[in-house]
């Protein structure tokens, strides 16, 4: 049994913060392991980002998740950022070392990769061309996820052009940005779609994309988790595609973060499923 003396806290810090499912995932995961510790909510708002992750190593706490608005301007605040996290621009995963100094993490690429593996195991970046929707901040660490995964031609669509280019320009030739009004288009030969914008989020509209070119044994993924199955998925579901919800997403981003500070890399249990959708 790990450590039954060290009583480890960790958190989730952002603005608004409240909503998020990291304390059910995470304090799952002490529980099962027997572990003592507690993952809590941390809202700190924008001004007080600095202040707060340096007060980490003085409360004692482990480390804690970064969620909006905080992944992008916490690059500045802490002591080191790992290559990784570097390229994608932004940590989601701070860990407190034994100094006291603080290390930036990105564990979303690792979680959106594994949750295309879970759902399908022979899943392989190099089977064909990947056609990513969105180029924000979630956009950035799957592409990094199928570029490092061996994806060698990544069409990605943006309703803003500017960001889809400049994008493409900075991870290379492998990287096509396509015009929006192509998006359609661009899906044939595709093994891999995935959406990577807010359309289809509760509350938003569902992604304005025709599937009708799409290889019907292409993998469609969202990484959207509420709803778990957003219209895009829906419609891929009833072409006879595999659909991938965000929820994998979600779930294995945190799991490398709690081995980081409770030292168990922990499994995604049918329990835990359940606990975590009993709360959509
Ligand atoms: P973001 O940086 O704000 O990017 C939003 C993206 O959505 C941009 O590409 C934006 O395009 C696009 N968009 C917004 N409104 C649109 C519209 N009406 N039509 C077409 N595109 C539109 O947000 P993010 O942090 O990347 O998050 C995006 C989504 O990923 C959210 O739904 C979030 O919940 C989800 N997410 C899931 C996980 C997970 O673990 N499963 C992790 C992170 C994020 P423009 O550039 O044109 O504005």
């Amino acid at each position: 049994m790990a450590n039954e003396q060290r009583y480890t806290l960790a958190g989730i810090m952002g603005w608004p913060v409240a909503h998020s499912r990291s304390p059910v995932i995470h304090n799952h995961w002490i529980a099962q392991h027997h572990l003592r510790g507690a993952y809590v909510l941390l809202p700190v708002q924008p001004e007080n980002l600095q202040a707060a992750l340096r007060s980490l190593p003085l409360l004692g706490i482990a480390g804690c998740n970064l969620t909006i608005p905080h992944k992008v301007a916490a690059l500045q605040w802490v002591d080191r950022v790992e290559p990784l996290a570097q390229r994608i621009g932004a940590i989601n995963t701070i860990v407190v070392e034994a100094d006291g100094t603080l290390s930036g993490r990105n564990t979303d690429c690792y979680g959106y990769i594994q949750s295309l593996l879970d759902a399908q195991p022979a899943w392989r970046a190099d089977a064909g061309a990947a056609a990513v929707v969105g180029a924000g901040g979630a956009a950035r660490a799957v592409l990094v996820g199928l570029l490092d995964s061996g994806a060698t031609d990544i069409r990605l669509t943006n309703r803003s052009w500017g960001k889809a280019h400049d994008m493409a320009q900075e991870f290379g030739p492998k990287v096509q940005a396509i015009a929006w009004a192509d998006r359609h288009e661009a899906l044939a030969d595709c093994a891999l779609l995935v959406n990577t914008t807010n359309q289809g989020m509760h509350g938003e509209p569902p992604l304005d994309l025709r599937l009708d070119r799409l290889p019907s044994q292409a993998l469609v993924s969202d990484i959207i988790y509420v709803p778990m199955e957003t219209p895009l998925l829906a419609a891929a579901r009833a072409r006879g595609h595999t659909v991938v919800n965000g929820l994998g997403m979600l779930l294995n981003q945190a799991r490398p973060a709690f081995e980081a500070w409770f030292g168990v890399m922990p499994d995604i249990t049918p329990e835990l499923l359940a606990k975590v959708t009993a709360t959509f």
